[in-house]
This record gives structure tokens, sequence and C-alpha cells, in this order.
């Protein structure tokens, strides 16, 4: 059932001027068609108005008008969601938070620091860098932070230091009402009341909208080190995961990628890879005798798991570029293949379950021939299956066989989705993995937003 939703009246447009100012503000087509889609499949869907809010306050007055007047509300970070969260499907306002990106003060010595919601995780770290400290969930784009805690975007770092909900403290969130909390404490032991900081956290923009945020930092290490590990087959590379995570070594990065994938990154970035099913690692210490001494156990356990080849780094020049290859695999397979689009499916379960999953991928690909390449944090027990598809066909074979991957992902313990957010595509999943808890969850969003503004069509199917 379609909400009821008001159209913005010029008399709206007027009052939000009011609010934010008339340069923080457009109806111009080129910015309502710049915030319509992110970068997932789905269909774009237009904005009325594009508001850039630079002070919490013009959040919370946007927020109290919208909900007088019955108005949508979509936030918007940057842009880079899978899932098409961000996308304003019933019109409305488009809050975008490009001009809120400032630190807003940093807690050295609690390693700490405050930021507005818009700022880039890219662009906080090159801050940060100065001081010796950084945040370290890491997803390939550059994302803002409120677009991380929104969605709690993970990444290749999380194996180690945890995904976004795990490195925030505190949050100011605007309400529906137009209310201005904070919720959490700067305190890193926390235990007063319900945990309403975590409530926010993951909650694509439905609940309430993230106007400020302070992160957990961490130094950077002293000594880093890049392992490049080829498998003869995907059973055996994804045991070695498996082995590693078991053996009590702490890798700050543990990834998955498939022998296509090796071949698109060898052409294009020039890393010196084999086309073989690979592993990507990363391991940190504060001293060189104990990265060597991991290495060398981590050495080990690959040649005994069959690696065909095994390289480790210290060299910072080629261990970034292997990361940077990595982080652009998604963009260099899109730029290989300009007649496709792709569909990204994202699921993760607990880590003995990995071997599985992946098998379980590899058989509904050969049983009803999709052609699709593999990439994963795979230290999370996270993968994420790409199909290409050029049209309505290809698509609706890649839907079928994402449909059995998420329902294998669940059978084994695990989730629909390990850090792209529910938004459109994966709301339709939401009854079978929460079951009644879904109830509970739309009694929450009628409690905080009982006319529905905010982010609307969004986690909750129909
Ligand atoms: C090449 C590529 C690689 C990626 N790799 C990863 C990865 O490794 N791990 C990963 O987790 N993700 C990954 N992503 C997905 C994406 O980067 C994340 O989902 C990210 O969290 C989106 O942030 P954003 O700033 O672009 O937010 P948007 O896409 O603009 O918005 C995301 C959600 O946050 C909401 N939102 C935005 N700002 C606020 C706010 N201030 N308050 C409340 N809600 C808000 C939006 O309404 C929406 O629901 C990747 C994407 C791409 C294109």
């Amino acid at each position: 059932m379609t909400p009821p939703f008001n159209p913005v009246t010029a008399q709206i447009i007027d009052h939000l001027r009011q609010i934010v100012g008339a340069e923080n503000l457009s109806t111009a087509q080129a910015d309502i068609d710049l915030h319509a889609r992110d970068q997932s499949q789905h269909r774009a869907s237009p904005a009325e108005v594009v508001v850039w809010p630079a002070a919490p306050q013009h959040v919370a007055d946007t927020l109290k008008l919208a909900n007088e007047h019955r108005l949508p509300v979509t936030p918007w970070g940057v842009g880079t969601g899978l899932e098409g969260s961000s996308i304003p499907l019933f019109g409305g306002i488009l809050l975008s938070f490009e001009r809120m990106n400032q630190i807003v003060e940093l807690h050295a010595d609690d390693f700490q620091v405050t930021v507005q919601p818009g700022i880039g995780h890219k662009d906080l770290n090159a801050q940060l860098a100065r001081h010796g400290l950084f945040f370290p969930p890491d997803p390939g784009a550059n994302a803002t932070v409120g677009g991380m805690l929104a969605n709690n975007a993970a990444g290749i770092r999380t194996v180690r230091y945890g995904a976004s909900k795990d490195n925030v403290l505190r949050m100011q969130v605007a309400l529906a009402d137009g209310r201005l909390i904070h919720v959490g404490s700067r305190s890193v032991k926390q235990s007063a009341g319900y945990d309403l900081l975590h409530l926010f956290v993951g909650s694509e923009g439905t609940l309430g909208i993230i106007t400020e945020a302070t992160l957990k930092l961490i130094p950077v290490p002293e000594h880093m080190s890049a392992v490049v590990a080829a498998f003869p087959t995907v059973k055996a590379a994804v045991e070695t995961v498996v082995a590693v995570r078991g053996s009590g070594l702490d890798p700050a990065a543990l990834e998955f990628i498939d022998a296509a994938h090796c071949r698109m990154l060898s052409s294009a970035e020039g890393v010196d890879l084999t086309e073989n099913p690979t592993l990507f690692m990363e391991f940190h210490a504060a001293q060189q005798s104990t990265l060597s001494a991991g290495l060398e156990i981590v050495r080990q356990i690959c040649e005994e798991m069959g690696a065909l080849n095994f390289r480790a780094t210290t060299d910072t020049a080629e261990r970034k570029r292997l990361w940077h290859a990595r982080h652009h695999s998604y963009e260099i397979m899109v730029r290989m293949h300009p007649d496709k689009q792709f569909f990204i499916n994202d699921v993760a379960v607990p880590i003995s379950a990995y071997p599985e999953l992946i098998g379980f991928v590899e058989q509904i690909r050969a049983e009803r021939n999709i052609p699709s390449t593999m990439i994963g944090h795979a230290g999370d027990g996270n993968i994420h299956v790409e199909f290409p598809f050029a049209n309505d066909a290809e698509y609706q074979q890649a839907m079928d066989a994402n449909g059995a991957i998420v329902l294998k992902a669940l059978e084994l313990g695990g989730t629909s989705t390990g850090e792209h957010g529910v938004g459109i595509g994966k709301a339709k999943y939401m009854p079978v993995e929460h079951g009644p808890a879904l109830d509970v969850m739309r009694s929450i969003k009628q409690t905080l937003d009982p006319n529905g503004i905010l982010n609307p069509g969004k986690i909750f199917p129909g």
C-alpha cells in the first residue's frame, strides 16, 4: 500500500529555503537525477527536491516540517549503496549529507573522533594518518560515515577490527518529529539502559537520521605484511580460510578472490597473480618478530592445504598495490564488460559453514549454467557472487540463483546480507530471516516514525 504522502509544494520549498538557506536546496533536474539511484541495479526514482543540510538543526527542522506535512524523506550519503537503500522511492525530500563532511573534534588521547555524517571514510583516514590513527571499517568505495553506520557497512578489515557497529560510541540523531537526541556515550564501556545506539546503526535511515558520530580509532600498526596464496581449487582455498581462522592467528584481512578476478586484476592493475582461486591476507603486529612468527605459521598452513604458491611481503608499495587492486576489483570488472550490468549478491555464514556455502554456489552455477564470479571477505564468512546480465531473462536467472543462495545461507545459520543492508532488494527475505521478530521491528518503526516518512519502502517487504 502506498503511504499517504503529500507532494512538495512551492510553499514547502519556501519553508525549506528558510531552514537551510537558498544555496542548500535544488529542484534542478540535474540534481534530482544525480540523487535518483545508488550503485545498485535498482531502478531510479526521483525526489522532488534535494536539500543539503549544513547543521544538525537543519536536519531536525526539515524532519519536523516533513512530518507535519506527510512528506517522505530519504537520507543520502554518497550513493554507493548496493541494495537501493538511498533511492527516494516515494519522491519527496532527498537529504544529502555531502556538505556536512567535517571532523568536529579529534580526541586523540582517547583514540576517538567526532565527525559530521557526510565525511568519506577515506577522507577521514587521510586526515587521521598524520596523527598515526585510523578508522578501520573499509568498504571499497569512499562511502560516508553516515551511510556506513546506516548500513552497518563492513569490509576487508572487519575480520580483525569489526564492522561499523563495533567502531561507534555515540551518535546524535534527528528523529522524525524533529527532536535531536544523543545515543551512546564516549565511554568505551556502556551499560546504561537500552542500547539505542545500535538500534539506529543498520536502520538505513528508517528510524532516525544521524547528524553526528563519535568513532573509535586504532593506532596505525608498526608492522604490516600482505600475503598472497594461490590454490588449485576453490575448495582448497576456502578450507584454508577456516584453517587460518582456527589457528589462533588474527588476520587483519582474509579475502577470497576467484580465478577470473585474478585474471582481471593482473591484466588491469599489473599485480603478479596466477589464474587460480587465491587468498589475500594481511597481518598487523607491534613487533617484527611477532609478525614473522605468524607468517611462518600461515605459510605452513597454506602449504599443508596444497597452495600452488605463497608470497609474503612487508614492502609497503607492493602491499598497497595489492589492496588497491582488490578494492578496485568491482570497477575493473565493470570496465572490462561494458555490455553487461552486474548484480552483486551478499550473504554471510558462520565460518565453519563457509566451505559448504561456497560449494553450494559452485553447484548452482554448474547446474544452471549461470556465468558469475566470486569475491568475498572470507575471514568473516561473507561472499559476493557477481552475476552479469544484459537482458530481463538473464536478470531473472541471476535473481533466482541469488534467492537460492540466500536461502542456503539462512539454512546454514547465516544472514541474507553480511554488509550491504536490506534496502529494496533483500526486503522479501526479512520474514524468513527474522520470523516474528520482524513484527517487533515494525512496532519500533511505528513508535519512532508513526507517519512512515523516513526512507519509506526499505527493509520491510511490501
Ligand atoms: C565498488 C563498491 C564496493 C563496495 N564494497 C563494500 C564493502 O566491502 N563493504 C560494505 O559494507 N559495503 C560495500 N559497498 C557498499 C557501500 O559502499 C556501503 O553500503 C556504504 O555503507 C554506503 O555508504 P554511502 O555513503 O554511499 O551511503 P548511501 O548509499 O548514500 O546510503 C546508504 C544508506 O544510508 C542511509 N543514510 C545515508 N546517510 C545517512 C545519515 N546521515 N543518517 C541516516 N541514514 C543515512 C541512506 O538512506 C541509505 O539507506 C561497496 C559499494 C561499491 C560501489
